[in-house]
This record gives C-alpha cells, structure tokens and sequence, in this order.
C-alpha cells in the first residue's frame, strides 16, 4: 500500500493502484463498465463522472506525483488546459498569460476567448515583474509555462504563485515539459497544475490524455463544468497511462541524464551555434532552474552554425527520428518554424528569439553513444554538401 512517506519510484508504481480481491493479480484490475449499480445514491459512478474506479485510482496518483490534494484525468492536455481555464473566467474577466505558451494554448487563447468575453494579455517576458505589470482589476487567472517551449525559459515559479496570492488570483501552471519527476509547483504556492499527459507522463507516444492537480475545492470548481465539457479518458487508456506512469521515475531521469550529457556535447562541438539547456550553466536562467527543478528535464533546442541546413540535417538523422510531438523513450527532432510556431510572423518568431535555423530536440533514453554517433554522421552529410556546393 502506498503511504505519503514514500520516494518517487514508489509513487509512481503503487500510489492510488487497485487491489485485485478476486485474484490477487500483480497490476489494478480494468473495469470497463459505463454503468454501474444505482445502490449507493451517493455516488453515481459513469466515466464522464471523472469516477469510475480506474479513474479515481490514477487521479489518486497524480495527486500523490504533484503534492496536490485531488486530481482529474482528461482525455488530453488540452481538454485540461480548456476546461481549468474556463472553469475560473467568467464573461469580463481578465487573464494574464505569458508570452511563450505552447502552440495549443495560445490558439485556444486567440481564437476562442473573445466569442466568451474574457479578455486576456500576454507578458513582454518572463520575469515576475512583467507578470504583474499585466495585471488588471477585472484579471482572475495568471498562468504560466516553464521551462517553455521551445527556448527552454526559466519563469520563477514561486515568485509568481506570490504575486497571484497578493492579488487573489488563481496561478496556474502547464508543467508538462518539467513533468513531475523535476518540478512540482504546488510546493512553491502554484494552485493548480496541468499536464499534458501525452508527453513524459505516458512516454511512449502511444497515449492521448492530460490532468490536472489541485486543491480539494479547485478541483471541485473544475469538476462542476468538466462533467458539461466531457473530456474525460476512457478506462481503457486510464489503466495504459497508469501503466506508463509506474516507469516515469526511471524514463525521465535516464532522459535528463542524457540531454545534460548531449547539451554540453552539443556546446562543445564546432558546427553548433548555440544550446538552450537550462542545466548548462551558459542559460540564463541556470540558477533560477537549479532552485526549483530537481532535473533539468530531457529538452534542448540548438542552432547549426551559418551556412549549416537544419532541415537538411534533420533529414539526414537515421537514429533520431522527426517528429511533432516530444517525450518519448525514443529521441525526436523538429524545427518550431515549421512547425509549433509556423502560424507566427517571421518579426513575431524574431522577437521570441527563436531562429529559422532553431531544432528543438527530445532526449529518449537511447544509449548517448549512439545518439552522438547518429549527429556527427549526419553533420558529416551537411558538411559535405556545404563543401560539393562550393567547389561547383
Ligand atoms: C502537448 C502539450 C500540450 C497539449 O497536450 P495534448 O495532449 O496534445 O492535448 C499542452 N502543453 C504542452 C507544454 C504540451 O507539450
């Protein structure tokens, strides 16, 4: 039985699990049922209730992984980005986001909000003070995203949950590219914290969720309008992420080991412009993610040097593969221009600092030897078409 004294690797593998009374099975029993019993009248269990009993196991986890008290479990991360959001804002009330939001996100922002009436504001940066510069009469959410995407930012977390506590704000936090084996923003006063439970959380690109962790009250709050939302998550893909979940201690901190290792290799290498790592002690925010992350997570983005084609590159990789999404046990790379931030301006792109060249790259948790084989072999590629091209 999982107690609140126990370690990380524990959490992950027994909080919230099942007992299987009939036979005595190793793993929590899948109860597929839609429709259960009227007996008890108190509870009314049916899954877009949040409450059937695979459910409640693994919220039961997520509370335990993020210090909360109560956790909901979405069929994505942004089924729970919505409905936290809109279960806070009411027509005319203000939200302060910041600047450097995932790409999901920041278009449900512009392309939904106005049609509610909320209004909102993105910060310039990510200092605490440009966060409470934003803030307004009518604003009654602040959220923010660290380490962002695909810079690698560092927003100090608990400076922030200060400000929202001193302005009687809500804070919330997209925790997903931390997950909660390296951050856990509740410890630092954050009220509600929202995963994408697709990435780190289920870690082998084959799951579709998100969740969100929380007080016992904001996550009633989020309930009443989540059962008129239905996002929740079949129980079949609740009992898959539970699964998932009970390796997430050892996949994220084998990540963590790698990308630090591949940062600095990346730094040091003569065809790298430039590293994002927040574990590099050349990141600006290096003593900032060193106070609140206790691992500095698997994602890095790094430029070529001028004249290399990233693209060019990234096709020439036969070992790391190209692709959108991130954080699974297998290393990924993809340009955020063409993709995450393709719908900005070229002057938007700019004033984020995110180059044309950038690649933002997910760190599986192959062998570094291999991982490092895999680029030079495809900078040899590069390099040798810079160099055919200028003998022609
Ligand atoms: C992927 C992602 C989301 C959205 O999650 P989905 O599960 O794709 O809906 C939200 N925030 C971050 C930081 C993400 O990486």
């Amino acid at each position: 039985m999982y107690h609140k004294s126990h370690g990380l690797n524990t959490v992950c593998t027994h909080a919230g699990e099942l007992e299987d009374s009939q036979y005595k099975g190793a793993v929590s029993p899948l109860y597929m049922s839609t429709s259960y019993a009227f007996e008890d009248v108190e509870v009314k269990r049916y899954p877009r209730y949040f409450n059937t009993p695979n459910q409640v196991a693994l919220a039961k986890k997520m509370a335990a992984l993020e210090h909360g008290e109560e956790a909901l479990i979405f069929g994505s991360g942004m089924a729970a980005v919505s409905t936290s959001l809109m279960a806070f804002l009411h027509k005319g009330d203000h939200v302060v986001f910041q600047n450097t939001l995932y790409g999901g996100t920041s278009n449900l922002v512009v392309e939904e909000f106005e049609k509610f009436g909320i209004e909102y504001s993105f910060t310039t940066g990510s200092s605490p003070e440009e966060f409470e510069a934003e803030i307004k009469d009518n604003t009654k959410v602040i959220y923010i995203e660290t380490p962002s995407n695909p810079l690698l930012t560092i927003t100090d977390v608990k400076a922030v949950a200060e400000i929202a506590k001193r302005h009687n704000l809500v804070s919330m936090i997209d925790n997903t590219f931390a997950s909660p084996v390296n951050q856990n923003p509740i410890d630092f006063g954050i009220d509600v914290v929202i995963h994408s439970a697709t990435k780190y959380m289920g870690g082998h690109s084959d799951i579709l969720a998100g969740t969100v962790i929380s007080s016992e009250k904001h996550i009633d709050t989020i309930f009443q309008l989540a059962k008129n939302f239905g996002g929740s998550l079949s129980d079949y893909t609740v009992w898959m992420l539970e699964r998932s979940i009970k390796t997430m201690g050892l996949r994220v901190k084998a990540q963590n080991k790698n990308a630090q290792k591949l940062a600095k290799y990346l730094e040091n290498h003569p065809d790298v412009a430039r590293v994002y790592y927040p574990g590099l002690e050349s990141h600006p925010d290096h003593e900032l993610a060193k106070a609140q992350m206790k691992g500095f997570g698997g994602m890095l983005s790094f430029e070529l040097r001028d004249g290399l084609d990233s693209s060019f590159f990234s096709k020439s990789l036969k070992l790391i593969k190209s692709s959108m999404s991130l954080a699974g046990v297998e290393s990924t790379i993809v340009a955020p221009t063409l993709t995450s931030h393709a719908l900005l301006t070229p002057e938007e792109r700019e004033k984020q600092g995110i180059k044309n060249g950038l690649l933002r790259f997910s760190v599986g948790i192959e062998d570094k030897k291999d991982l490092i084989a895999d680029i030079e072999q495809a900078l040899k590629v590069v390099r040798t078409e810079v160099k055919e091209l200028q003998d022609n």
